[in-house]
């Protein structure tokens, strides 16, 4: 059996989803590196008993390790090492070379500001300073220490780990937390996992649930793999977990999702569209004309550093007049077909393309919703043309599901793959 961990995220503006967590994530990420299983995340407010209570929770599931995010502030409000100290049965005490070390940050910081209340300083720095007994300190990113708490003396229960809240604090305080001996002992049981991802586009969930019946019935030794299959964005994510020895298991369930979704499997090694797109576009310049994605699709060509060595740029043309005078489509195409309709998506494409003397243009128009939708053109319908390099154009016409956001969203990303579909066929 593996090691297993709990994580607790502890603040008021978490719970209440005025901040996104993003602790939770990051370390269930590195827990994952380690080969320790994860078993729960909690977040609960600033409140001492729902943190005991989430403690308590973690400790009667047996985990050998919990990590904390948070509440390890100056102010009376932030409590959790007295909590966990009094959880592990430690009495808190006051390491006075801490002391002197969280004043000597603090020092420079009050010096900003005048009229400071000095006691209410070195108040907040002794109760930063006192932590519980045997506990080990990690050194401060910011002002506050974090620490790694042993289980009580009678050896039961979990060690805690306990963190700051701030992102820019917990991430690098986790790297010195990885070198102490008492995290390393706490994990000493983990196992090595290999984790692998293979993305598909454009077919939906049920086909991989029964390709997995598929393999059940063909012998492939499923009990060694931990599969999850995520639907995101109108992209398929199969993760795939395993120890070593299931290599071989792995290599056959993938060798079966090739051969029955050869179209739709765009990547073995987990690699995003993003990521294969910028790739396949070394030697090329594309440029976009979007309407109805505002520039979202230019975001994305652009996100990557060195961009700027295939992205030429985008027209964002919503009304028919930038349509016409910026993007170079006809008129009379507008008058004729309308705005949402393959002509103009061609057009765009085509005006991208000339207007930046970009290699490929995108074109994509359509009806974003959730007005201005008719019996002929839904809200959800979207043209998108793809012209380029050379002779080579794709137009294709999708119906996309959900509000606003997502119709967004979602044209951006079959943007993405009709960009990555045409260069690798030209790479073939
Ligand atoms: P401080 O000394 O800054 O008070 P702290 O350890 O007490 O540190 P918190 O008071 O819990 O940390 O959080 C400080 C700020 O850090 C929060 O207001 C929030 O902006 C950010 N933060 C805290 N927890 C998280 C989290 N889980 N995800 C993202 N941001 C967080
Ligand atoms: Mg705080």
């Amino acid at each position: 059996m593996s090691a297993r961990a709990g994580i607790v995220v502890t603040g008021t503006e978490v719970l209440s989803g005025r901040v996104n967590d993003r602790n939770g994530p990051w370390l269930a990420e590195r827990l994952r590196e380690l080969g320790v299983d994860l078993a729960y995340t909690t977040i609960v407010g600033d409140r001492p008993e729902d943190m005991h209570a989430a403690l308590s929770f973690m400790a009667r599931h047996e985990l050998d390790l919990v990590l904390s995010s948070g509440g390890l502030g100056p102010t009376a409000d932030d409590l959790t090492a007295e909590v966990v100290g009094r959880f592990q049965g430690r009495e808190m005490v006051l390491d006075e070379a801490l002391e002197r070390r969280i004043a000597e940050i603090v020092e420079p910081l009050a010096r900003r500001w005048a009229n400071l209340d000095r006691r209410a300083i070195e108040e907040g720095t002794r109760k930063q300073a006192t932590i519980p007994l045997g506990a080990t300190v990690l050194a401060p990113v910011g002002t506050a220490p974090g620490l790694v708490v042993p289980p009580a003396e009678d050896g039961a229960g979990p060690t805690i780990v306990v963190l700051p809240g701030p992102p820019r604090e917990l991430q690098p305080m986790w790297e010195q937390a990885l070198q102490t001996e008492a995290l390393r002992a706490a994990i000493k049981r983990a196992t090595t996992y290999r984790q692998q991802m293979l993305r598909l586009f454009g077919i939906p969930e049920s086909e991989i649930a029964e390709t997995l019946r598929v393999a059940a019935r063909d012998g492939v030794a499923l009990e060694r793999l931990e599969i999850t299959t995520c639907l995101k964005g109108g992209e398929i994510e199969v993760v795939t977990r395993y120890e070593p020895p299931a290599e071989d298991a792995y290599q056959k369930l993938v060798e079966l999702v090739r051969e029955r979704h050869a179209d739709t499997l765009y990547s073995l090694d987990g690699t995003s569209v993003d990521e294969q797109v910028a790739t396949l576009l070394s030697g090329h310049t594309i440029a976009t004309a979007e309407s109805c994605t505002g520039g979202l699709l230019a975001a994305r060509l652009s996100a990557r550093a060195g961009a700027s060595a295939y992205f030429k740029g985008a027209i964002v043309a919503y009304s028919d007049e930038v349509k016409v005078a910026q993007a170079g489509v006809p008129s009379e195409l507008i008058s004729a077909h309308g705005a949402v309709s393959e002509q103009v998506a061609e057009a765009l494409a085509d005006g991208a393309r000339s207007r930046t003397k970009a290699d490929i243009g995108v074109g994509i128009t359509g009806i974003a919703g959730p007005s201005g939708g008719t019996e002929e053109k839904p809200v959800g319908l979207v043209w998108l043309s793809v012209a380029g390099p050379g002779e080579a154009r794709v137009t294709r016409s999708v119906n996309l599901p959900g509000g606003r956001a997502d119709v967004r969203e979602r044209a951006t990303t079959v943007a993405m793959h009709m960009i990555r579909r045409t260069l690798s066929e030209l790479a073939r």
